[in-house]
């Protein structure tokens, strides 16, 4: 491929190509670098935040769905040749790369996935000490939420649970080509130096989504699939609803109805 032909935006796969230098620039530089050798960034499409990260002293790899991305980032940055990883980040396994170790995520996200990058990034958190990036804002505000919100969602708390939640700031459309129909926004994630809950986490899991699938429901109500005692439907917290709790509120419920059923 020649150097300068540039890559043709595909709507399937989420593709709004950064054409701002200094917002690249700001978003490569939320990483703290601090804990971890590796970086991976996901959609690196033409490289606009490639470049920055590729400056620092760390290792960067790339893992890229489109060929024609991947072809464009071949011919223009050479030393990243051997750090591109074509695959699709959601099926792949990336311990074919990483083998165990650590590593930070980054990247200006296809939005159209990028909650369930979220999803599994929180599955291999014992690897990811840090995450930041770009989201639609709506997505990025949902993660940092606190609770008493109506943008408090699953995604708040599952995050967050494991997670401290910065929202850093918004970026208007046209600084993408094409530009997308919604702001953006970036966030930084840093794992919690207890990323373990003190409970049954397939449980707290289920608590919280099953809570929120009725958010306008008292936990009483909500959670009466769960078959709990009618003693421990009494407690007072069974009188909120979800959007309410905080983290370590949802933390507390799960142990009390783990100590229920068994
Ligand atoms: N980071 C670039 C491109 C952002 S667009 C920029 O800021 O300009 C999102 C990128 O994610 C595109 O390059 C798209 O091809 C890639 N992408 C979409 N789905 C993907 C997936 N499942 N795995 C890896 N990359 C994906």
């Amino acid at each position: 491929m020649a150097k300068d032909h540039q890559v043709k935006a595909k709507k399937y796969l989420g593709q709004h190509f950064l054409n701002d230098e200094n917002i690249a620039k700001k978003i490569a530089d939320t990483l703290s670098l601090k804990g971890y050798k590796n970086i991976l960034e996901i959609g690196p499409g033409m490289g606009v935040l490639t470049k920055y990260l590729l400056q620092k002293d760390i290792t960067t790899y790339v893992i890229e769905i489109d060929l024609e991305s991947v072809e464009y980032l071949k011919a223009n940055y050479l030393n990243l040749a051997n750090k591109i990883i074509e695959k699709d980040f959601l099926k792949y396994d990336l311990n074919n790369v990483f083998n165990d170790e650590s590593f930070a995520i980054i990247g200006n996200f296809p939005y159209n996935i990028s909650t369930q990058i979220v999803f599994k990034a929180l599955e291999m958190r014992h690897q990811i000490p840090e995450f930041s990036g770009m989201f639609q804002k709506e997505v990025a505000q949902r993660i940092c939420e606190k609770e008493g919100s109506k943008k408090y969602g699953i995604l708040s708390v599952l995050t967050q649970a494991f997670y401290n939640a910065e929202y850093l700031f918004t970026v208007p459309p046209q600084v993408f080509n094409p530009p997308p129909k919604v702001e953006s926004g970036v966030l930084r994630l840093t794992r919690k130096e207890n990323y373990t809950l003190p409970c049954d986490e397939k449980l707290f899991y289920k608590v919280v989504k099953t809570a929120f699938q009725q958010r306008r429901k008292t936990l009483r109500n909500s959670l009466k699939t769960l078959n709990l005692s009618d003693i421990l439907r009494e407690d007072v917290i069974f009188g909120k609803r979800p959007e309410q709790l905080s983290v370590s509120e949802f933390i507390k419920l799960t142990t009390l109805i783990e100590n229920d059923i068994n």
